[in-house]
């Protein structure tokens, strides 16, 4: 039933921007991939920037720019300043200081500096020779031998080269992507691309007076005479940037809109809760009674899942507020219709851990439940697909091999994602090509303990129902978070000697970088936003703190798991541990979601430093399940960064997801939300959803209207801005 709709297809083929003239050569063509592909290396570098067409160039704004309208002369030029000087080559030759570079001494007339280059070719060296005049621009330091600039900018003149008219603009680029190269690729796509105005009048907000159009908007911002200044052109309040803003919020409500409208016209099964079902079996044989606010939820599910279009709902509650058993009613609701379900959770561990779960509350009443992720041998494998494929299984739990092709539902009515922000967007589209069929389309659940900030909510989520779970189950005793320096490590051994020794249970987390799909704060130190960037500690760590407490706490079971561990080991240490024959649990960020043992009442994070505000708060959640007092300690090694303190701080204040992630945005900025963590290109890049709320709610207001008054504009209006993207936004 599952029709693969083609989302990976890229638009791209006859609009690939022609390489410009007098580049190409010099970028040279280093082959790379597959051998059919002959694009050049800064083609496919563009390509993967989605730089395809040539509104995409046009669309490719300078992140900062440099003003090469002027020459210093370096008599006047200043050490700190950055610079543009020209002169003559007085000596040129290569040294071997420690590392073999390039020296060449230039000198102006009104003084002298030393160029130095620790990556160059020969051929540099023979073109830069003594006598010949060069433009360089650089920052201008006092080195060792005296001034210096390290790998400044080259270009060689002759007297009276006219110097550039407007400012230089700097674009974001990649490797292999020299800027050069896309500096023209982008003149030439802003040259071509049609720029006419698509928005009517009437549909822009009223401060609209004021900005440029479109074309001049994009025209200031790439090409900016020298008169302009340079804060205006980089103060995002501009006009024009306002303009450029308010189109792309536009884009992504009018897409959002649509995919909302077009969901209404999908069918799907009408799951109607039957009396004395199932999901009152199931809270029968629960141990507690459920909170007012899972019982909210539940009904809101319950309600929405009885009409005949499809759901597309997340369900959003606090790490602990009890989301799994939510799903579980939802999906005996389902079963009882005689609909099956899948459960998909994006790690092999929380997959587990819900199957255990599952069966135990399901199996006794007859629910049949198979288990699918990449790691089963192929024998188990046929099995479990042929019970999905007849209907055997009612309920499917795994990772997210449940959306493999192989996998065909006889009869699928609900899908149920956990910590679907975890979940990569590749990953998601793939989940709605598979959801996607000819007849009647399953209800989709999604579950997250990320809380979405309002404004978020609005863009990436108007095509989403939402159901908070605002309420802990009873009992829960609040956790005490604790930070102290590295040095007092061996007191926080102490301390767990005391804790296991009274029958409580331990987790040690370990920063890993490499080994997780990704985590907070690697993406942080890509995008450069951490200024403690420092290198990710690998597999040694954690295997060598599981040593030394194996050591200082003999005769307690003390566990070791991470992601390179085969599954069927982290299962059975997972597996101990929860039926306590491990007191204490050596982990890295594996544990992070979903890992449920009311019985740990303690953690330590070590180097909590390298860990995001969010991330942070997801394993603090794994203790504080139980009814004892559970403590959390930050360990962390000096010195701290601001933002680590920041961070650290947050952690002791509160123990609220929604106050946690408000501080996370104020900390981080909101690029890192939602699917813009997995893209790794943030889907809005002008736009600032903590700074642009107003322009928000005007984008969305004009959406309504240019849908209504003008839908073929608005077409239009989203091809532009969104191209291939588009579907993107879907996920
Ligand atoms: P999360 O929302 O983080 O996914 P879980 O679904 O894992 O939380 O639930 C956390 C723990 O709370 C589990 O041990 C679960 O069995 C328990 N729990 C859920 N709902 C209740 C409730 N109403 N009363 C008591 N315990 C509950
Ligand atoms: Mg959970």
């Amino acid at each position: 039933m599952a029709r693969s709709a083609s989302v990976s297809k890229s638009p791209q083929a006859s609009a690939t921007p022609a390489a410009p003239a007098g580049v190409a050569e010099r970028a040279g063509t280093v082959a790379q991939g597959k051998p059919s592909d002959t694009r050049s290396a800064p083609q496919k570098a563009m390509d993967k920037l989605g730089l395809r067409r040539d509104i995409d160039l046009a669309l490719h704004l300078p992140l900062r720019y440099e003003d090469e309208t002027r020459l210093t002369r370096l008599g006047d030029a200043r050490e700190g300043d950055t610079v543009q000087v020209e002169g003559i080559v007085r000596d040129s030759r290569i040294e071997a200081r420690g590392r073999r570079q390039l020296i060449v001494k230039l000198h102006d007339g009104s003084g002298e500096v030393l160029l130095r280059f620790l990556n160059f070719y020969g051929a540099q060296q023979k073109t830069w020779s003594v006598g010949v005049r060069l433009r360089v621009r650089g920052d201008l330091k006092l080195g060792f031998f005296g001034r210096e600039m390290v790998h400044p900018t080259v270009k060689v003149v002759n007297e009276g080269t006219p110097l550039s008219h407007s400012l230089t603009p700097i674009y974001p680029t990649s490797a292999g992507l020299p800027q050069l190269y896309l500096r023209k690729a982008v003149e030439a796509g802003l040259k071509r691309a049609p720029l006419e105005e698509l928005i009517p009048a009437a549909v822009l907000p009223p401060q609209a007076r004021h900005w440029p159009s479109l074309r001049e908007a994009l025209h200031f911002l790439h090409q900016p005479s020298p008169e302009v200044s340079l804060s205006a052109l980089e103060d995002h309040s501009h006009p024009a940037w306002q303009r450029l803003k308010f189109e792309e919020l536009l884009a992504q409500q009018i897409s959002q809109m649509r995919a909302r409208a077009e969901r209404a016209h999908l069918k799907a099964p009408e799951l109607l809760t039957q009396p004395q079902g199932l999901q009152d079996q199931l809270l029968a044989v629960l141990p507690f009674a459920l909170t007012a606010a899972q019982q909210r939820v539940c009904n809101e599910i319950a309600k929405d899942i009885a009409r005949p279009q499809p759901m597309h709902r997340l369900l959003q509650g606090d790490v602990g507020s009890g989301k799994t058993v939510v799903a579980a009613i939802a999906a005996a609701v389902a079963m009882q219709a005689g609909w099956q379900c899948a459960l998909m959770a994006p790690t092999e561990i929380l997959a587990e851990q819900h199957f255990r779960k599952l069966v135990g509350w399901l199996e006794p009443l007859g629910v049949k439940v198979a288990w699918l992720t990449g790691s089963l041998k192929a024998k188990a494998k046929r099995e479990q697909l042929a019970a999905v494929a007849s209907g055997e299984a009612q309920l499917v739990v795994g990772t997210h091999a449940v959306i493999q092709d192989q996998v065909q539902f006889a009869k699928l009515g609900l899908a149920l994602i956990d910590e679907q922000h975890r979940f990569g967007v590749a990953q998601r589209l793939q989940l709605r090509a598979k959801l996607q069929s000819a007849e009647l389309e399953p209800h989709l659940l999604m579950m997250s303990a990320t809380p979405i900030p309002r404004t978020l909510a609005m863009t990436y989520l108007a095509d989403l129902e939402v159901s908070t779970i605002d309420e802990l189950p009873p009992g829960r005793t609040p956790i005490v978070t604790k930070v102290f320096a590295d040095s007092r490590r061996d007191n926080v051994i102490e301390r767990i000697r005391d804790e296991v020794a009274k029958g409580s249970q331990v987790y040690w987390v370990c920063p890993l970088i490499d080994e997780t799909e990704e985590t907070d704060l690697a993406a942080d130190q890509a995008a450069g936003r951490l200024s403690d960037a420092r290198p990710p500690l690998d597999l040694s760590n954690v295997t060598q703190t599981h040593e030394e407490l194996s050591a200082t706490l003999a005769g307690f079971g003390v566990g070791l798991l991470h992601g390179k561990l085969p599954p069927a080991e982290k299962a059975e240490v997972m597996a101990k541990f929860a039926a306590n024959e491990l007191s204490v649990l050596v982990a890295t960020t594996v544990i992070e979601v979903g890992v449920d043992v009311p019985n740990a009442s303690l953690m330590v994070i070590e180097h909590a430093e390298r860990f995001g505000l969010s991330q942070l708060h997801q394993l603090r959640g794994r203790v504080g399940r139980g009814a004892v007092a559970s403590v959390c300690v930050l360990l962390y090694g000096a010195p701290l960064s601001d933002s680590g303190k920041q961070r650290l701080k947050a952690m002791v204040e509160t123990t609220d997801g929604f106050e946690i992630a408000r501080r996370d945005l104020e900390i981080r900025g909101p690029g890192e939300f939602m699917g813009a963590r997995q893209s790794g290109a943030a889907l809005l890049r002008f736009a600032d959803l903590h700074e642009d709320g107003d322009l928000v709610e005007q984008a969305r207001a004009s959406a309504l209207r240019m849908l209504r008054e003008h839908p073929h504009a608005a077409d239009r209006h989203v091809a532009r801005w969104l191209g291939q993207k588009s579907e993107y936004l879907k996920a």
